[in-house]
């Protein structure tokens, strides 16, 4: 009795440290590191999700995860559109750090117009530490061999390369529409056979299930992104939408929680589920018709101001969850500011890197999940949008000081805490806490590079310049040629 009575009290202080641990740290139940899975939907509308509120659109698969894992009510991206967005998720890095604050333009030949060489992927940290890495979806961080994921620390790529793709295999032509791009397996043509977003699930599905020891899955949809295309079948569920684009736009999205639907269950199939992290957000706000897209309006960013390009919340505050059974549990919600920036700092975190010399702007949430640590995961946030433009915007936890010259923002200023929803702009009024809000972003710019690449259109122009001068060198050459005389 005696000796059980030692035996139960050397083992009391044992088992509390090894609960007590276990709550701290989730990675002490873990036998094996965990598998890490980023779903990044394009263009999603704040409140065209079940779990943000929308009683329209029907995602019962991304809701559960939301309801069961971590909802990060104050979650941004670092850039209201997609190249510079997905630029700053995958380094962990403010993209403006190195210049990225466009969409890459689309080419292939071109060996400077991607995510600059220099940079790391947080994929390519993960590699050496036994991940099995794989990106499936759009990837628009650069076209030429250089960029290709399997070059910048995937093992696996399935997908395209430009920043947006047409759905269906028979709306495909030969051209040179980025969006008629070929799809890629590793470097090699790959088929479409089924409309996009089924087949990105399906392979993703795939990777899940056949890959052995822990990897890390970045499954970047084009939906709901333009064009609008969805399936008879989802479209059915939406006649009581009246406006077609709508309609569209909410069958995309449908068929996008289906892929969802699809991976969760691969990953419950071949027991994986609870010891994977899966992140969800999307890459930027919804669409919303600013002068330059009109008619652009399928999209909801409700409650937030506009959408898509915007540095008001409708541009840049994101749906954004966690979910990770064995090591996050069902969390609830974080009200701190959190940054897509901070997925890669937190994948490297579970995953036991060494990030000492990696620069991340982002910060590991696992201790603000798991409540080991509270308060805001970040002091504040920073947005850059081709500064020519003098386009800015930062947050703290309790105000937002920014400029863009969009009908109705111009300079503002907001109590985030008594005005979410940016109604009562107060700029002006505050010129002290305007000073700091702007002293915080000078000192964090000081620290940033002008950005070196070009959009699209000016880069067409740019390249058709260069063709037109080359030509005409040749040509003047050709007239200067004396001809040839044969004796
Ligand atoms: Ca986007």
């Amino acid at each position: 009795m005696i000796n059980k009575l030692n035996d139960m009290e050397i083992f009391r202080p044992m088992l509390a440290i090894f609960l007590l641990l276990s709550i701290r740290c989730p990675m002490v139940l873990a036998d094996e590191l965990p598998n890490i899975v980023v779903i990044f939907a394009d263009d999603l509308g704040y409140g065209d999700l079940g779990f943000t509120g929308s009683k329209e659109i029907l995602t019962p698969n991304i809701d559960a995860l939301a309801n069961n894992g971590v909802i990060f009510k104050n979650g941004y991206v670092s850039h209201p559109y997609c190249g510079p967005s997905r630029a700053g998720l995958l380094t962990g890095r403010h993209q403006a750090r190195f210049g990225m604050e466009v969409n890459a333009a689309h080419s292939p030949d071109d060996p400077y117009m991607g995510l600059p060489l220099e940079e790391k992927t947080f994929a390519s940290r993960l590699q050496p530490l036994g991940y099995k890495t794989a990106v499936i979806g759009k990837w628009h961080v650069g076209s030429h061999p250089k960029f290709h994921p399997n070059n910048r620390g995937f093992d696996y790529f399935y997908g395209f390369l430009p920043g947006g793709h047409n759905y269906f295999p028979e709306s495909i032509r030969v051209s040179s529409d980025p969006y008629d791009a070929p799809m890629v397996r590793n470097g090699k043509p790959a088929q479409l056979q089924e409309y996009l977003t089924t087949a990105l699930s399906r392979d993703a599905a795939k990777f899940v299930t056949e890959t052995k020891g822990p990897f890390m899955l970045y499954l970047a949809y084009n939906a709901p992104h333009q064009p609008l295309e969805a399936t008879k079948k989802d479209l059915a569920k939406y006649t009581h939408i009246k406006d077609k684009n709508r309609r569209i736009y909410a069958a995309m999205i449908d068929s996008m929680d289906q892929g969802v639907g699809r991976v969760v269950e691969a990953l419950k199939q071949s027991n994986k589920f609870d010891n994977t992290l899966i992140f969800f957000l999307s890459d930027n706000g919804g669409v919303y018709p600013e002068y330059w897209m009109p008619n652009s309006m399928w999209a909801s960013n409700f409650p937030f101001r506009r959408g898509k390009v915007s540095l008001t919340e409708g541009g840049v505050h994101v749906p954004f969850i966690a979910h990770w059974p064995q090591g996050f549990g069902k969390a609830g919600e974080i009200d701190g500011l959190v940054s897509s920036l901070d997925i890669a700092a937190t994948a490297l975190g579970v995953a036991g890197a060494d990030t000492s010399d990696a620069n991340l702007d982002g910060v590991d949430l696992t201790p603000y999940v798991t409540r080991e640590k509270s308060g805001s995961p970040h002091a504040a946030l920073f947005w850059r949008l081709e500064e020519a433009d003098h386009i800015w915007a930062v947050r703290t936890p309790q105000y937002k000081y920014l400029h863009q010259t969009l009908p109705g923002v111009g300079k503002s200023f907001f109590d985030m805490q008594a005005d979410p929803y940016e109604a009562n702009n107060l700029y002006g009024q505050e010129p002290e806490l305007q000073a700091q809000l702007a002293t915080l972003w000078n000192q964090w710019n000081s620290h940033n590079k002008q950005n070196v690449l070009l959009q699209a259109e000016p880069y067409k122009k740019q390249r058709a310049k260069f063709y037109e001068d080359w030509y005409q060198q040749l040509l003047q050459k050709a007239q200067e040629h004396k001809p040839y005389v044969v004796e």
